[in-house]
């Protein structure tokens, strides 16, 4: 399916873009562009040997002509779009850039893929993924889960950011025929992750001793995909979903917040045996505000489409990403060192 395509990826610097990136790359793909702003959130650096697989735009998709522009040159068969901006608790702080990046940037791609496509005389090969968040369908109780058919009720600025861009999506194919899929997904986890979320920042603040600022109680439960799972199955929306259709990709790994810090501090206890019980360094904070209970994806209907499945079991998946945030040290302590404001951080995590 892949051969001959051109492909091209929104925030490919980014973690879940990298990885696109890094998969696309082994595919013999004809031509991959990354789109992307380069925030404080994208490191070229998660695509060190790929360099010579991929063109670089550095392009603000809020800039409707760096679109257009970006769509000229490129000549995409295929648009996935992964740019955004991604972390909650800065959409709290700091709502605007989700609206220009998350609803805008969706905007002005859709509309420069509609312009590009009418022009290309409405391939019908042509393909655009839009990838969004479970976070869009709100707080579910003990039990239940999100399916296709739930109603949208984001309670963040991101998730409402998000949702936003998922209905624009839909609607450019409703209205204009252009070929989107939408897909929505839990918490990704694994290398190459922003320094900022949960899993790295609890390794990065145990390795350093620091507290492990857990929200609330900690009942919170999230669903967990490894990146690479959650990758493979953009791929096969792009290959085998339905145009206008969306699809929830899960792994079915739900965890609350407090067994995701214990199985980290589980895994450092292995590791660094003297310091041991990591578990010591939990504490609680002030609970986020319009802090969701659970999410969890029915994921059937994109499983019995694509014959996707997740290949990696969350305890598996943490332990060796535990790892490659012990291993990889130099990594993410440039990017505190450089990017990541500390006195910010100390206002949201004590
Ligand atoms: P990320 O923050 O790691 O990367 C986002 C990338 O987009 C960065 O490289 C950034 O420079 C780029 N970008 C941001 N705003 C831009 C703009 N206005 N124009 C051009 N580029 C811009 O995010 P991620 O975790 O890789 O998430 C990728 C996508 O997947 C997002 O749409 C996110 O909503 C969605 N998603 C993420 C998760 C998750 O757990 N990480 C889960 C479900 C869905």
């Amino acid at each position: 399916y892949w051969k001959d395509k051109r492909v091209l990826v929104t925030g490919g610097a980014g973690f879940i873009g990298a990885e696109i990136v890094r998969q696309l790359s082994c595919l013999n793909i004809k031509e991959i562009t990354v789109l992307d702003k380069l925030t404080y959130a994208a490191d070229l650096g998660r695509l060190e040997g790929f360099q010579n697989r991929f063109s670089l735009k550095k392009a603000a998709l809020e800039n409707s002509v760096s679109v257009k522009d970006a769509f000229r040159d490129a000549q995409p068969d295929i648009v996935i779009h992964a740019a955004a901006e991604s972390h909650v608790d800065r959409s709290i702080d700091g709502p605007g850039d989700f609206i220009q990046s998350n609803v805008i940037g969706t905007f002005n791609l859709l509309q420069a893929a509609l312009n590009f496509w009418n022009e290309q005389g409405k391939s019908n090969q042509f393909r655009l993924l839009h990838i969004s968040t479970d976070e869009v369908y709100g707080s579910l109780g003990e039990s239940g889960f999100f399916s296709e058919t739930s109603s949208y009720d984001p309670r963040s600025p991101y998730s409402a950011s998000k949702a936003a861009s998922d209905h624009l999506a839909k609607a450019w194919w409703h209205t204009y025929g252009l070929p989107t899929i939408t897909t929505n997904c839990g918490n990704n986890y694994g290398p190459w992750q922003f320094p900022e979320k949960l899993i790295p920042l609890m390794v990065a603040n145990a390795i350093d001793n620091k507290s492990l600022p857990l929200y609330g109680d900690g009942s919170q439960i999230r669903e967990w995909i490894h990146v690479t799972d959650h990758v493979e199955a953009l791929l096969l929306a792009v290959e085998k979903g339905d145009i206008g259709d969306t699809y929830l990709i899960g792994s079915g790994e739900e965890q609350t917040n407090r067994s995701v810090v214990e199985g980290i501090c589980d895994r450092m206890d292995q590791t660094y045996l003297e310091r041991a019980p990591f578990s010591g360094l939990i504490k609680s904070v002030e609970d986020r505000p319009g802090h969701d209970q659970r999410y969890a994806l029915d994921a059937s209907k994109f499983k019995a489409r694509t014959g996707w499945f997740p290949k990696i079991t969350f305890d598996k998946g943490l332990a060796d990403t535990v790892d490659w945030y012990i291993e990889n040290q130099p990594w993410w302590r440039q990017i505190q060192a450089e990017t990541y404001n500390q006195e910010r951080l100390g206002v949201i995590f004590k």
